[in-house]
């Protein structure tokens, strides 16, 4: 990991590339071009996440978060008659925690444990080294994309907030038409600005779900990047079995809204200030998600929010249990983490899990199977 001095100047490095990309390009920079550059300055600058980073999420929060997670792959496992090879995938691992996590719980079922391989897809080679530190007892292979994941053993392929970190398009209703919201310099001001500008890729309009009705001034954000991830992975869970989830921040049902954010030191902040330095995300679009991977030959479980995911895992029953061995501090803190990844008012409905299994696959993900199937 580069010292934080060394970090800071990374990503600042990389910022003042944006800022020149945004004065040079004549039609502005689209918000999902952006977004990329914004995503891949402050990953380089691998800033710590959790309590003494920019953010923290749930894996950080506790370590009952991936042991539920470790639960419900190992439950998926079973069902599936315990196939003896598991393709266990990670998008978006940050540093390692939800792996270590994983792994360890999963030595209460040998059989699951042995029959794990597990690849990590991330892109950025700080985060990397953190994650080969966290998972030293074992060599994952990682991948640039999904696109190399290997599809040849019933797979398991989990994220944590790794789609809002991709990139979005915004457009605008403007006029009686969807135009793209972009990025500008601002001459007078001296400052990035964000403009209109027509569609750069004018099939997106066709892509807005007929129920959106919007009115002068909405946006309605797609991702292209995430709908050809979550095909890519609809198309490989069709083939192999298994199942994938994925756990974020977002909507369950398309709707108009500007959801871009930047998060600095556990604040909300401008999105274009500081540009590189801080963490850029928008919130999911579950339903759009699910509509790629359907295409592909999977059924996808309705979107359930963290608090229903989590306890119907038991994650309340491990609390206790955790608390009977704990320190009088830990005890303290347990019940703090519980309500913080539960609790409606803090991560519990913002925060959501959706699956996707094989369509005919008689198996039912733990959490999601009392829902109907997509
Ligand atoms: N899952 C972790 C980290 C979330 S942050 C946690 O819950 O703590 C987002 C993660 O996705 C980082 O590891 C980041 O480097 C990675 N990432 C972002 N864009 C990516 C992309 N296009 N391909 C692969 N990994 C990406």
């Amino acid at each position: 990991m580069p010292t934080p001095d060394t970090a800071a100047k990374t990503s600042k490095r990389h910022g003042d590339d944006i800022t020149a990309c945004i004065r040079a390009s004549a039609n502005g920079l689209g918000v999902d071009a952006f977004m990329q550059m914004a995503a891949a300055a402050y990953y380089a600058g691998a800033k710590p996440f959790g309590r003494e980073g920019d953010f923290i999420t749930s894996p950080e929060i506790s370590q009952m978060f991936g042991e539920m997670i470790a639960l419900w792959c190992a439950d998926l496992w079973q069902q599936a008659g315990k196939p003896g090879q598991i393709m266990l995938a990670e998008l978006g691992p940050g540093r390692g925690t939800l792996m270590a996590d994983i792994l360890r719980t999963a030595r209460n079922w040998p059989d699951f444990q042995a029959a794990l391989n597990v690849h990590l897809v991330e892109t950025s080679p700080q985060l990397r080294k953190a994650q080969a530190a966290a998972l030293d007892s074992i060599q994952p292979v990682w991948h640039d994309s999904v696109d190399t994941l290997p599809r040849d053993a019933f797979s398991l392929i989990i994220s944590n907030e790794f789609f809002d970190a991709l990139p979005i398009c915004q457009l605008v209703w403007q006029g009686g038409a969807w135009q793209e919201r972009c990025i500008v310099w601002d001459d007078a001001a001296g400052h990035p600005a964000f403009a209109v500008r027509p569609l750069a890729d004018a099939a997106l309009a066709a892509q807005v779900p007929q129920h959106i009705a919007p009115a002068e001034g909405d946006i309605f954000e797609i991702s292209p990047a995430s709908r050809a991830i979550a095909r890519t992975l609809g198309t490989h869970i069709a083939k192999t079995g298994g199942a994938c989830l994925a756990i974020d921040y977002g909507h369950a049902r398309s709707a108009c809204g500007d959801t871009l954010q930047a998060v600095s030191k556990h604040k909300y902040a401008c999105v274009l200030e500081n540009i590189g330095q801080q963490d850029i995300t928008a919130h999911v679009d579950f339903a759009a998600l699910a509509l790629a991977a359907a295409g592909a030959g999977t059924q996808s479980w309705p979107v359930i929010t963290q608090e229903k995911f989590l306890n119907s895992l038991g994650i309340s029953a491990r609390a206790e249990q955790l608390a009977q061995k704990a320190t009088p501090q830990q005890r303290g803190q347990i019940p703090l983490d519980l309500h913080r990844l539960t609790a409606p008012s803090a991560m519990g409905s913002l925060f959501k899990a959706v699956c996707w299994t094989r369509a005919g696959d008689d198996i039912a993900p733990a959490g999601f199977q009392d829902q109907e199937r997509g």
